[in-house]
């Protein structure tokens, strides 16, 4: 396919198409004529297709020139496929074990071979089903203090982070969708957005006439810009993870691109906060009390794993040209290295509330909603739960440099539940 111009596989073309690929024949048998192959596509963007040979399973993901769920009425670059690749590979160097493998990538046909998980299923329908994963805590918090520590000037070699910062500078386009549909279009009626109407109607009202929240949203959103610190994965909520009891896996950083550390800690737990005020919604399949103190206790977990992964790493790893141990440790102060670790994680933690806010919004009055909230078929029902995230975000993103601790966050959240 590798010289062919770009066109899109569908279920009937793939085995044909694909079906001298070496990579992916060794990995799920030559014969390409017994191939089942299904079509999977709950993502918003992109093609994904499960491939079935008599030795085994792969998925095969195609960028489109536009946006899968809109249609070619909006366009969208096949590059974000290239970004995607990149930001895997770098991915499985820094954190082993936490992204499918990649067994192929075709830059023209904007399509990557890589490794089916099975049975993994995705986190936000497994939360929404009400059950309890007990080691999703600890593996997204090793993945994100891996993957943002070694992705920036504290650990990377300067020439080769600065190579890799012009590189994912061109997944423009994806970072517009970010720049506006989740720090703008939220706060004024924007063309696409949607919300449960008309019982959210009076509280979206006075969102979007809420200053104090609009320009914290701006303030974030300018550094998301502008704070390019580390390779972040640019859409790590939970529909980007999938799970078994035992496993879990991020897929999906086709967002990849340099920001703040605090992007993606903050649009992580926002998740495990929405889907904590979604449980109400989903009581009828059994009382979730128990779900509840659950994701509170997941946020809890998640952010002390990141900070002891990341502090281990800080005192064992540092090896770029940000806070030097030959300014530090090498003099034999080993409490300057420990002040200013203190810094870089408090500025962290102030920063990862206001993404967290902003994401709790974003998904209840923008475009793109969660299937936490979405299918909560009682209207009513449904808006209650919203109305007390969104009045959640909106404190969290406001007063994030008054709030000190996950548990007084987690403490609010059940107050307003
Ligand atoms: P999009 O970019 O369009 O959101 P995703 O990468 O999120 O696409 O994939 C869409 C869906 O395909 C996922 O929700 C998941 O169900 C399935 N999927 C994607 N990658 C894999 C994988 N490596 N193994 C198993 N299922 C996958
Ligand atoms: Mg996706
Ligand atoms: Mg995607």
């Amino acid at each position: 396919t590798g010289k062919l111009p770009f066109e899109a596989l569908s279920v009937e073309t793939l085995a044909t198409r694909l079906g001298t690929n070496e990579a992916l024949c060794s990995k799920i048998g030559k014969d390409a004529s017994a191939w089942k192959v299904r079509e999977v596509g709950d993502g918003n963007l992109n093609l994904v297709f499960i491939v079935e040979g008599a030795s085994g399973g792969a998925i095969v993901k195609q960028a489109l020139p536009y946006v899968r769920l809109v249609g070619d009425s909006w366009p969208l670059p096949l590059k974000r496929s290239f970004f995607e690749y990149h930001a895997l590979t770098r991915q499985a160097a820094r954190a082993p074990g936490s992204v499918p493998a990649i067994y192929y990538f075709d830059e023209v046909q904007a399509l990557i071979i890589m490794e089916y998980l099975s049975p993994h299923i995705i986190l936000r329908r497994a939360l929404i089903e009400g059950r309890q994963l007990p080691n999703i805590a600890r593996d997204i918090g090793l993945f994100m203090a891996r993957t943002l520590f070694r992705g920036s000037d504290l650990s990377m070699v300067t020439k080769e982070r600065k190579a890799d910062l012009a590189l994912f500078a061109d997944n423009v386009e994806l970072c517009d969708i970010t720049e506006n549909l989740v720090f703008s279009d939220p706060y004024f009626d924007a063309k696409m957005n949607r919300h449960t109407s008309p019982q959210l109607d009076g509280l979206v009202a006075e969102l979007r006439a809420d200053r104090d929240l609009k320009v914290e949203a701006q303030r974030l959103k300018h550094l998301f810009t502008a704070n390019a610190e580390t390779l972040l994965h640019g859409d790590l909520h939970s529909g980007s993870i999938m799970v078994t009891d035992q496993e879990t896996r991020m897929i999906d950083p086709e967002f990849a691109f340099y920001g703040p550390m605090a992007f993606d800690i903050g649009m992580l737990l926002a998740n495990f906060w929405m889907s904590f005020f979604s449980q109400r919604g989903h009581e009828q399949k059994g009382k979730r009390d128990a779900m509840r103190a659950y994701l509170l206790d997941v946020v809890v977990e998640t952010w002390a794993v990141f900070r002891a992964e990341f502090s281990h790493l800080w005192r064992t790893e540092r090896t770029g040209m940000l806070y030097q141990r030959s300014l530090f440790e090498d003099q034999g102060d080993i409490l300057a290295a420990e002040q200013a670790l203190d810094d870089v994680l408090h500025q962290i933690w102030t920063d990862l509330l206001g993404f967290a806010g902003i994401e709790v919004h974003r998904r209840i009055l923008g475009l793109a909603h969660n299937a936490d909230f979405e299918t909560i078929a009682d209207e009513d029902l449904r808006a209650s739960c919203e109305a007390k995230a969104l009045k959640f975000g909106r404190h969290i993103a406001v007063n994030r440099r008054q709030i000190h601790s996950i548990d007084e966050v987690n403490n609010l959240a059940a107050l307003i539940e």
